[in-house]
């Protein structure tokens, strides 16, 4: 079973449309795809419909932007009922504040004397939610001012560069209660990639978070060199939660990520399933279920 519990739409910032990012996924024999945009779940339908026609076992998730101890953690909440109110409150909270960063993130950069305007942004953008800094990376790219996006962040976008704009993420404590409550499970993100904070996400951190609700950590991801994978393997053990592997896939928006680069175990992911039943039983909520063929 080749199981991705992690990837991007156009709904976000992939360059794929949720339909497009479903036959890749057959095309590199998946069993199993969950789309993950951030802080949106506008591909959801268009993935569904894909998804019941190519015949791919579909979970229905996002990638919620969220902070801890003033640094930014990615939660992935799969299967949550999207309409409960404070889920949906804290979403749109998140898209206001990421489309409100784009014109303070373009002064930036003009002030730095890069000639870009909100339409090249646009442009590049399409149909994603809202318009986020890889979009901006992506116009710097088709710009010439850098060669890829990876560039465009340690350069100028990144946290500590000339253009960064704080910007709203909700908090991660509070975030994982709510996504218990919308009947769903959460599992962080690239716990210990390089850009994110991996003090807080110590094994101390991680076990307070499992307290309040966490069902799992990736493990497997192109962020994790070798060691750092069997550490947080390790821990995942010790805290029993649920470890998945995953692409990140972004489409052409990151090289390396391709869908399937990393796998989730079918045990574990029958674990997250579960737990995600149990969430759904325990909220009285009508969630999502997985989408099977
Ligand atoms: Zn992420
Ligand atoms: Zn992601």
């Amino acid at each position: 079973m080749r199981i991705d519990l992690h990837t991007h739409s156009d709904r976000s910032d992939g360059t794929t449309s949720p339909a497009e990012l479903v036959r890749h996924a057959v095309e590199r024999r998946m069993d199993v795809l969950a789309i993950t945009d951030h802080d949106t779940t506008a591909g959801w339908a268009q993935a569904t419909e894909a998804a019941l026609e190519a015949g791919l076992t579909l979970v229905r998730g996002l990638e919620v932007s969220c902070k801890l101890a003033g640094h930014g953690v990615h939660l992935l909440a799969y299967l949550p009922d999207p309409t409960y109110e404070p889920l949906a409150h804290e979403l749109e909270r998140i898209l206001d504040g990421r489309n409100a960063r784009l014109p303070a993130t373009l002064d930036k950069l003009r002030d730095i004397g890069i000639d870009i305007e909100e339409s090249d942004v646009r442009r590049i953008a399409g149909d994603a939610a809202a318009m986020g800094r890889p979009h901006v990376a992506d116009a710097l790219v088709d710009l010439g001012v850098v060669e890829h996006r990876g560039q465009a962040f340690d350069s100028y976008l990144g946290s500590r560069g000339p253009a960064y704009v704080h910007r709203y993420a909700a908090p991660l404590e509070a975030m994982i209660g709510v996504v218990a409550e919308a009947g769903g499970v959460s599992v962080i993100a690239h716990p210990w990639a390089k850009r994110h904070n991996f003090d807080a996400l110590d094994e101390e951190g991680l076990a307070a978070l499992k307290d309040l609700g966490l069902s799992g950590i990736e493990v497997d991801h192109q962020d994790h060199d070798a060691r750092t994978r069997d550490t947080l393997r390790g821990i995942a053990r010790n805290l029993d939660l649920v470890v998945t592997g995953s692409s990140d896939f972004h489409g052409d928006g990151k090289v390396d990520h391709d869908i399937g680069c990393n796998l989730t175990d079918p045990e574990e992911y029958a674990r997250l399933v579960e737990l995600a039943r149990d969430a759904a039983r325990v909220a009285g909520r009508s969630t999502p279920e997985v989408l099977a063929p």
